[in-house]
């Protein structure tokens, strides 16, 4: 198995949990680029959002957003935050298993450049 977020989600590789459930995983970025700064990646293997089926993972979508809703707002995120899931190298994605970033608690401007 070659993908980074695999290896975190059998629990090869460590990573600062927030929570896990049987589909999804959340937990802190590496190199945090705000205050609060973490990840929810789906368990099953999905390279980018070119791969999600509307068929299929309708339900994970949505599980992943309201994953991220919750946390952030447990993370005291409730003035506001950003999600951003980055897609294929122009997008800026680095890891090739989607994930949805949550950012907060500190001023975001717009467009992100
Ligand atoms: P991307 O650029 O693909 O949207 O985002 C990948 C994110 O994964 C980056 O923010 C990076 O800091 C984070 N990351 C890379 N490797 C690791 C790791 O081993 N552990 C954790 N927790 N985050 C990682
Ligand atoms: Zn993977």
């Amino acid at each position: 198995m070659d993908c980074l977020f695999c290896k975190i989600v059998a629990g090869d590789i460590p990573a600062r949990k927030l929570y896990e459930d049987d589909d999804v995983i959340a937990f802190h970025d590496i190199a945090p680029q705000a205050p609060v700064h973490f990840l929810v990646i789906p368990k099953k293997h999905i390279p980018t959002l070119h791969d999600l089926s509307e068929e299929d993972d309708k339900p994970l979508a949505g599980h992943i957003l309201f994953t991220a809703q919750r946390l952030a707002e447990q993370l005291g995120c409730e003035d506001g935050f950003r999600v951003v899931m980055n897609c294929n190298d122009l997008g800026g994605q680095t890891v090739y298993h989607i994930h949805m970033h949550v950012l907060g608690q500190r001023q975001l401007h717009w467009p992100p450049g």
